[in-house]
Order: C-alpha cells, then structure tokens, then sequence
C-alpha cells in the first residue's frame, strides 16, 4: 500500500507541520503508566524537527465528553514532550471539542488554521474518521509518519507475503467481537490457535460442556461452522477453572482452581487454558513461520490464571518466526511477562490493527492517499 511519506514533502525549512498523534496513554492518578506511545512517535517529531519545520503535535486522550475535563488534560503528555522534544508544541486534548469524533468541517478548518504541511502517524487512531484524521488530508499536502508507515508496512507486509507456516493465535472476551478479523484471517493463515474467554463458544460446537465460562451461545452455530472449514483450528483440551464461590481477583474469596479437560462442570468457570494445552500451542508457535497474536488465553490480570498468556508470551519470544503483537490486551501481556521487547514488532494500535486485517485499509490511510499531493 503506496502511502506519501515524509520524504515526499519536500523542504519543510520554516513550515507550519500539524502532527496528529496518538498520545493516548494509560494515566493513573494523572501520571503516565506506559509511554510507549509516545516514544514511539519520536522518529517522527525529530525527523520533522531536524527538517526545520514549527512543529505542533495533537491527539485525543480517554475519552472525554466533547467538553473540558481536567482529569483528560494533555499536561503530563507535555512534560514528556518538555524533555524529549521540546521544539514540539502539543494542542489540547482533541475531544474537548465535540467537532473530533463528529467529524465537522469547522473543527477541521480550526485545526489546519496556520498549517501548511499535516503528518498522520495516529496508527491507533487510523481506523476512526475523525475530524484530525481525516478532515486536515482532504486540504494539506501529506505524509505518513514513520510509525504510521511502519505499522502498515508491517501488518499488510504480513497478510500479503507471510514467511510459512503462518498461524494466528486469537484470545479475548468475545468471539463476536473479533468474528469479522478471525474469518479474514482464516483466508490467510495456514492454522489458527483460539484461547480466552472466546474459546468456549467453539468448544460448545464441539459438543463440550461449557459450565458457567463466558459463551456466546447465539455463535456457537458460526464457530461450528468455522471449525467445519478447510484450515485447522487448534482448540484447549485442558483448561484451568475456578470452582463455584470462587472471583476472580480474589484468592481468599474461597472457590477452588484446578485443571481440568475441556469440559466444564455445572458451576464451575474456564478461566485459562491448561499447561497441555499451552504447551502444544507452543510446539505450534515454535514451528511456524509467521506469528499473529491477539488476545490473552485467559485473565492473565490474576495471577492464578496467567499461566497459559505467560506460556504463549514466551513461545513467541523463544521461536524464529517473524512474531507480530497486535496491541491491546496482548500488548500489555507482552510487556507484563518480560518479552515485549523480543517481539519483531508490538503494534501501538489494537483496534487499528485488526481493523486493517479485516478491511485491508483504514479511513486515515484512504485519506492520506488522497491527499492533494499525491491526487
Ligand atoms: P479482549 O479485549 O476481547 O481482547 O479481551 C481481553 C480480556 O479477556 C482480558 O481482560 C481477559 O481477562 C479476558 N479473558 C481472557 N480469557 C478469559 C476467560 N477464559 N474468561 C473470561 N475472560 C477472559
């Protein structure tokens, strides 16, 4: 996919460059957990930067209701920026104004008022049409960032071209919240692992009982359907549950742990795969080619069930695949077990991601390639 990239913008000694990033990082208290976002925006601040460019940056943070909210305020954002690239001027919080996520021409206007040059590298944000998404491209000559170019480069690199045997391994809540990408992914891959609360609908079709796991009981129909399909699906058949009475996140509230097969007795609660089954997911990951992971293999939030997201963390940073993170949940498990930094690439954009393995494009990049400098 053909993306104008900063190079295509020629001199941009003395120019107004509008940034739209994606700053939107985990805060707790009004302090920055994680900055990964924001480290991985600076190849481009500092290209443009270097460039000679008056360089202002923006992006959304939570989710504010289209009004002030100090508790979404951009201010520890700043103070990164205050030390790492303090040429950069950054705007307030997008969503502080309705105009972002409705799209409106006269937000857009405000935001390129003085701009002569727009950079998307908003990967996470890419697959929204907002206002500084897809408002500024329409009118600005444009670019992808670098992370923004990286992160297409590599998970369309990935769909087009996989080194073999590629396997996706798919974890999560929901199978209806991830049917659409599991079903492109089933066009491209050569097997599929399916772990996580998601993995109980298609032990249903299988004819296993389910206890009180999550299920989605009006897709058990469609994962049977999956399951009779042409490429393999490898399925848990041992599983760690929690016994009735017990909560999660809450060891001394009673309620027994134990492995068992896949099939769930009456009360009790399939909470992680089991240590067979996560060893053999590893034996898979190990022999592939090509590694897509999205979603944990259970509430790897509580200690006690961690084990199988902690297992698949480490196949992926053990084997010689090409071993690709799709962001979210999976990400913070990557980092959460040690290995994040042993992955090929950790995607910045969970919803982004799976949106582009769905779709094949996103409305950012759609903007971008019609830009009045490349149209
Ligand atoms: P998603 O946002 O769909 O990727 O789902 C991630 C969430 O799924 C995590 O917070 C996990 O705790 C949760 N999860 C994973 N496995 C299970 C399971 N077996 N039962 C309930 N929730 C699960």
């Amino acid at each position: 996919m053909l993306l104008p990239r900063l190079e295509d913008l020629g001199d941009l000694t003395g120019r107004s460059v509008l940034v739209r990033t994606d700053f939107n990082v985990p805060l707790r208290d009004g302090e920055i957990v994680d900055d990964l976002r924001i480290r991985a925006a600076l190849p481009t601040l500092r290209f443009l930067v270097d460039a000679g460019a008056n360089v202002t940056a923006c992006t959304h943070l939570g989710r504010p209701k289209g009004a002030y909210d100090p508790a979404y305020s951009v201010d520890p954002v700043r103070r990164k920026l205050a030390e790492w690239v303090p040429e950069v001027e950054l705007l307030d919080n997008l969503r502080f104004n309705p105009g972002e996520t409705a799209n409106d021409p006269e937000f857009v206007a405000e935001l390129i008022a003085g701009h002569d040059v727009y950079v998307n590298d908003a990967f996470g944000a890419s697959h929204r049409a907002h206002a500084s998404i897809v408002g500024p491209p329409a009118q600005l000559p444009s670019a992808a960032g670098r992370l923004l170019a990286r992160e297409v480069e590599v998970l369309s690199g990935l769909l087009d071209r996989p080194r073999r045997p590629f396997v996706a391994v798919m974890g999560g809540a929901k199978v209806s919240d991830k049917l659409a990408v599991i079903e492109a992914l089933l066009d491209k891959v050569d097997s599929l692992i399916v772990g996580g609360g998601m993995c109980f609908t298609f032990l249903k079709a299988k004819g296993h009982a389910v206890g009180a796991s999550l299920c989605e009981d009006d897709m058990v129909e469609t994962c049977r359907r999956l399951l009779d399909g042409p490429k393999p699906i490898h399925l848990p058949y041992d599983l760690t549950a929690l016994g009735p009475g017990g909560r999660l996140f809450e060891p001394d509230a009673g309620g027994e742990v134990r492995q068992i097969g896949a099939s769930v007795p009456d009360g009790w609660s399939g909470v992680d795969i089991g240590p067979g089954s996560a060893a053999a997911f590893g034996d898979v990951i190990h022999e592939a080619g090509t590694v897509l992971w999205n979603g944990p293999m259970g509430v790897f939030e509580d200690p006690r069930f961690a084990g199988g997201t902690g297992a698949v963390a480490r196949a992926m940073a053990e084997t010689r695949a090409f071993t690709v993170v799709g962001g979210g949940d999976s990400a913070a498990a990557a980092k959460l077990f040690g290995v994040d930094r042993d992955m090929d690439h950790v995607s910045t954009g969970g919803g982004a991601s799976l949106e582009l393995i769905e779709r094949g494009d996103l409305p950012g990049l759609e903007a971008l390639r019609g830009a009045p400098n490349v149209a």
